[in-house]
């Protein structure tokens, strides 16, 4: 076949993909093309979820007449002339390529009045195709109809989602921009139901309440911006090692609202972006703000968060994709930490959360929250003597536990005294880290991971013995390349291995494929879980042969055991320690440390000095 150039219509389409994906593509355009005319009513009317129409009406500057059919060619903007310009864009839109994308899938009605003329003019397209015009009377500004979207491109409308995800997604940007814009009075209709309005008198917290209700708002924290990016101390979390440079050239300021840890969701959705009045995905970004939430909320759950990020447009590459809505910073560190304080620093002056001392300034690596106001040393005292004279003298735990009991596991640890434990009461957790439960003789703080390690540790050994131990297939097995002396290791290891649920195969020179893991490691990464392992056998002498095992065992088991930092819901807690009190040897992880401090009610109360 020759080489052609593709006719303009058809090359319209194919552009027309990367701009207007589905309906909400058409909302977000339009919407940010009356921001950028400076309107200050936008009225939004959708039926079928988009599909039939998506009607967005402004009053702002409106297109002139003789630039009417323009604003609807590929590459016509008011908005950039010089490449200079590229570098620090100011409005939303900069590429003049939606009126036309949209056109060019849509049959497109326009009527539009611009500031200074007597009339309108009213302007109608078929899959870009101009089919009239007219002038009619119409007040200043610009409405644009959009029907029958997708019409002549039937293999997009296959792919559009149903009626209620459509207008699902349309609710969630138009509420997005009436967050960012509170000035703006906007209103959704949806099959002539308005299902949205702001007031548009420039409050933000008018528009929380419009958005997500006055009980919810009322609890939104609004982000202190005294805190900007050019602050110098370090990012928490993911980027420990990385301290943000503090440089005045680089000024980005962070305001908004976020939730208090109490308010989570399933998903992050609820967290918004906006960089200088446009919204962006960016899932750094969006991970800065659950970073900030660390050890304060539940696992799985993510917090609210509106953030509008202003930094100068010359520190912002927006021309990354058509759809403008990922950006590229040039300080990227900068604002990932700047977004994170914000969070963070907003958090902490909350006031439950400041009753926890000196936590913003970060404790120690395994209790985060945790740096505490009570006395270490003389838990520490405590805990020593506890370990000692341990006296557990109640009644042993009810027989009715469901656990599988590990009545032949052998346990290579030294157990104190092998007493069980009594029924407990889940009192709370501290620093995410330890679980303070009441007995029937005062109280007992329990380390969450060595308590956990303990527990699949009696569970493991007992699946041995029984040879029930579960593993899990992985659907598309995982690859791991370990340099040459380990990976003669772990060849010698694949049957032991085998034994307790790893199927793993050589995969060519110094490469593994790992296609299943006992069933306790898979939410773990399994490539990582293997070098664990690899590792550990590494360590110290060669073992004996009967030790590697047990070994392997114990990794597996550190490896699938919660961490230290890992906030746990109360029916977790509850589970642990139902388990833990079954357990043959509660009192210490099969490393020999303790799982758990007890502190008698005749100690207490010697220490309030009440004897
Ligand atoms: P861009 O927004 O990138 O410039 P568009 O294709 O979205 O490209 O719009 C093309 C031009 O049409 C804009 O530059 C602007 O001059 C004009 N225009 C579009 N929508 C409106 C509107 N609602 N009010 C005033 N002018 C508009
Ligand atoms: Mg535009």
């Amino acid at each position: 076949m020759s080489i052609q150039v593709l006719s303009d219509q058809l090359a319209s389409q194919i552009a027309a993909g990367e701009v207007v994906e589905r309906p909400s593509s058409v909302v977000k355009e339009l919407v940010e093309n009356a921001i950028d005319a400076r309107a200050a009513t936008i009225n939004i009317d959708v039926r079928e979820g988009g599909r039939k129409l998506v009607q967005v009406a402004d009053d702002g500057e409106g297109i002139r007449a003789v630039d009417l059919e323009l604003a609807f060619l590929r590459h016509a903007t008011s908005k950039l002339q010089t490449a200079a310009e590229l570098t620090a864009i100011r409005t939303l839109g900069f590429r003049g390529e939606a009126l036309a994308a949209i056109a060019a899938v849509s049959q497109v009605t326009v009527v539009s009045r611009a500031a200074g003329e007597t009339a309108g003019t009213r302007l109608v397209l078929d899959g870009g195709v101009k089919s009239s015009r007219d002038t009619v009377g119409a007040p200043q500004g610009t409405v644009i109809a959009v029907e029958n979207l997708f019409f002549n491109t039937p293999a997009r409308l296959k792919f559009l989602k149903s009626i209620t995800t459509e207008k699902r997604l349309i609710d969630e940007f138009v509420t997005r921009y009436a967050l960012a814009y509170p000035a703006i009075r906007f209103r959704l209709v949806h099959d002539n139901r308005i299902t949205f309005q702001s007031s548009g008198n420039g409050s933000l917290r008018d528009v929380l309440v419009a958005v997500y209700g006055p009980e919810t708002a009322r609890q939104l924290l609004p982000i202190n911006d005294r805190v900007t990016g050019r602050q110098g101390d370090t990012v928490i979390g993911a980027e420990d090692e990385n301290p943000v440079t503090p440089s005045p050239a680089h000024p980005v300021t962070v305001s908004g609202f976020v939730g208090p840890p109490s308010l989570h969701w399933s998903n992050r959705s609820h967290i918004t972006l906006f960089v200088n009045g446009r919204w962006i995905k960016d899932n750094s970004l969006t991970y800065a703000v659950i970073q900030a939430y660390h050890t304060l909320l539940p696992t799985g759950r993510y917090p609210l968060g509106i953030l509008f990020i202003t930094l100068p447009p010359l520190e912002v590459d927006v021309n990354v994709h058509p759809a403008k809505t990922e950006v590229r910073f040039r300080p990227r560190n900068a604002v990932f930490g700047a977004v994170q304080r914000a969070v963070r620093h907003t958090l902490v002056a909350d006031a439950p959360v400041r009753s926890m001392g000196a936590w913003a300034a970060g404790g120690d690596q395994t209790s985060p929250g945790w740096t505490g106001q009570l006395n270490h040393s003389a838990f520490a005292r405590r805990g020593e003597s506890s370990q000692d004279q341990l006296e557990l003298h109640w009644p042993a735990p009810a027989a009715e536990t469901n656990i599988a009991g590990p009545e032949t596991a052998v346990l290579p640890t030294t157990n104190l005294g092998g007493d069980k434990l009594p029924i407990m009461r889940i009192v709370g957790q501290v620093g995410a880290s330890y679980i303070i439960t009441e007995g029937p003789d005062g109280l007992f703080l329990i380390d969450q991971h060595a308590a956990h390690e303990r527990i699949l540790y009696e569970q493991f050994m007992a699946a041995r013995e029984r040879d029930t131990i579960v593993s899990q297939r992985l659907v598309a097995g995982t690859a791991v390349h370990l340099p040459p002396p380990q990976a003669a290791l772990l060849e010698g290891n694949l049957e032991r291995l085998a034994a307790i649920g790893f199927q793993i195969e050589p995969f060519g020179p110094n490469a593994f494929m790992v296609r299943a893991v006992p069933a306790i490691l898979a939410q773990l990464d399994p490539a990582r879980a293997v070098r664990a392992v690899v590792e550990d056998l590494e360590q110290g002498d060669i073992p004996l042969q009967e030790e590697i095992e047990a070994k392997i065992i114990l990794r597996v088991c550190k490896s699938a055991a919660v961490k230290a930092g890992q906030t746990l819901s109360l029916p977790e807690m509850e589970a642990m320690v139902r388990q833990l009190e079954s357990c043959q040897s509660p009192h210490t992880c099969p490393h020999g440390r303790p799982t758990l401090i007890h502190l008698s009610a005749a100690q207490l109360a010697r220490e309030f000095g009440r004897m």
